[in-house]
């Protein structure tokens, strides 16, 4: 959820080709993962799978970073991660309006699909966590895998209890209320990864 969620865990074995081949696996995965819970929760009327997807397109862009810009000066991976925060802070906003909206004309979501795909999300990032586990190394980058991919369940969880809820209720209201949640979260997220890497770019821009 967060929004340095699992990109800690990514910087050793940089040169390593099978664990680049891993790098691009858990990135399909991921964008995957975004484009369906976008296209599923404007289907089924649910803003908890878009704030949901929230997460999946930070991670990807984690991995994309990891990709491309890790390797490279500190001014393009400060650009990089503001790219990623603007992105997800515009993305964020979005789905806050959405929740907006919905609350607002008091739309009942499809539970079944909520369910159905906050399953999908939660074998994906299971997915994700096995193949990246195979090279986690030390302490930190452990801690920080275990971290990152609990947080992601955590997500996934919200919205399956989300589903029940809508299904226990035959109202939205369990829907709108974790998608609020989680969007303010991304969106604090997002604030503070645009404001980092703002300061890191203007402390580069100075004159040493
Ligand atoms: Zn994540």
């Amino acid at each position: 959820m967060s929004a340095s969620c699992c990109d800690q865990a990514l910087d050793p074995h940089r040169g390593n080709q099978s664990y680049r081949r891993v790098l691009w696996a858990v990135l399909g995965i991921n964008l995957v993962m975004f484009a369906v819970e976008v296209v599923a929760g404007l289907a089924a009327g649910s803003v908890s799978l878009q704030a949901d997807a929230l997460d999946f397109l930070g991670d990807t862009a984690n991995y994309m970073i990891s990709l491309f810009v890790v390797g490279m000066a500190l001014r393009y991976r400060a650009t990089a991660a503001l790219v990623k925060g603007a992105t997800m802070g515009v993305f964020g906003l979005w789905v806050l309006g959405t929740v907006i909206w919905h609350a607002a004309h008091g739309t009942l979501p499809n539970a079944f699909t909520m369910g159905a795909v906050g399953i999908a999300a939660l074998i994906a990032n299971a997915a994700s966590f096995g193949l990246l586990w195979a090279y986690r190394s030390g302490d930190a980058n452990m801690r920080s895998a275990w971290v990152c991919t609990r947080n992601d369940v955590l997500g996934n969880l919200a919205v399956l209890l989300a589903a029940l809820g809508v299904f226990g209720t035959g109202t939205g209201w369990p829907d709108v209320i974790v998608a609020t949640i989680m969007a303010a979260l991304a969106l604090q997220g997002a604030w503070i990864v645009v404001s980092q890497s703002r300061a890191e770019l203007r402390l580069h821009a100075s004159p040493a």
